[in-house]
């Protein structure tokens, strides 16, 4: 957890309570204000050790040694062929959710180019919630991207599911995804973070901000330090949107971590006309970037076109930038 102490504090006082009932803490002075750091996530107790008085916000948050800002002022840049993730510049990420063909892909891959995409997205694997729809190409899904990606010279991002067809995604993907179900699946985090390509790790939907990125500290500990953060919305109680896309997740990530952090309105609203909208707020909030769903026949597409969006409402988008 990460507390702002206010001026008047008594740091001999607060430093005594935390060594009396043995809590590990470090203290840092970032923008002229005191900041301690303990690794607990119990507010309530806390509060029990440290005069409130002292305390001026508090934000729940581990300290991580890899992904905060604090151990890495600058923020990471990530470089995929000619695409720049990170830093002062902005990506659009945009492709079906699923591959389906190679002829549709190439047809996609040439309005992306066209319109500006900087990274082609699509599912090879698909994690289906419902075990008879559409499971994607499997490997031929990710030789159909490879050569569309060769082909438009645009850096290819897809998913993967399990860990077996990682020399398959090394051959054939410039950025591996790990979806909001692998989240937490930390052998498969462990593996990434022996791999030399970025990652785009996503947030699960019923996890924290300090549980995504515990998670990215699990791929950079294992040495892969290229990983992307990504807000995909979260578990919601309405039935009007798919989930609720949190945007104050990516506020606080960009003020506690180095690393970029895109926006995926699709999956987040799984609404085709809430894209345009919610990509300009995450760019508001200062995201490096989104990810969207795009076909160029968005109502044919085979999963999620309800949420799918053209390349004439992507393009919208760029330019909205
Ligand atoms: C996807 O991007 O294709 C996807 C399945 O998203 P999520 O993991 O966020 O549900
Ligand atoms: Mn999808």
């Amino acid at each position: 957890m990460k507390i702002y102490l206010n001026k008047t504090c008594d740091l001999s006082e607060i430093k005594h309570n935390l060594d009396a009932h043995n809590v590990f803490f470090d203290i840092h002075e970032i923008d002229e204000k005191l900041v301690l750091f303990i690794d607990d996530l119990d507010f309530q107790r806390v509060n029990k050790i440290i005069n409130a008085e002292f305390i001026e916000d508090i934000m729940p948050i581990y300290d991580l040694k890899l992904t905060l800002r604090l151990h890495h002022p600058e923020d990471t840049i990530i470089k995929v062929k000619n695409c720049q993730i990170g830093g002062n510049k902005k990506v659009v990420i945009a492709g079906p959710c699923a591959v389906e063909d190679e002829n549709t892909m190439r047809l996609i891959g040439q309005k992306a180019k066209k319109c500006g995409v900087n990274v082609l997205r699509g599912g090879a694997f698909k994690p289906r919630t419902n075990p008879y729809s559409f499971q994607g190409l499997y490997e031929h899904g990710l030789s159909i991207l490879k050569n569309i990606g060769d082909e438009f010279d645009l850096p290819i991002i897809s998913e993967i599911t399990d860990i077996d067809y990682l020399d398959k995604f090394i051959e054939c993907v410039d950025i591996i995804q790990v979806g909001a179900r692998n989240m937490q699946n930390f052998a498969l985090l462990e593996k990434l973070g022996k791999v030399n390509k970025p990652i785009l790790l996503k947030r699960g939907f019923n996890n924290t901000i300090e549980e995504l990125l515990c998670s990215a500290e699990y791929i950079m500990k294992n040495g892969n330090e290229q990983v992307i953060l990504c807000e995909r919305g979260i578990r919601t109680p309405l039935s009007y949107t798919r989930s609720t896309l949190d945007l104050s997740s990516v506020a606080i990530l960009k003020e506690v971590t180095h690393l970029p952090v895109i926006v995926d309105p699709s999956h987040g609203t799984g609404k085709r006309k809430l894209i345009l909208p919610m990509s300009k707020a995450s760019f508001s909030v200062g995201a490096d970037g989104v990810l969207l769903e795009a076909h160029i026949s968005p109502n044919k597409a085979m999963s999620d076109s309800e949420q799918t969006i053209s390349f004439e409402e992507v393009e919208k988008i760029i330019k909205s930038i």
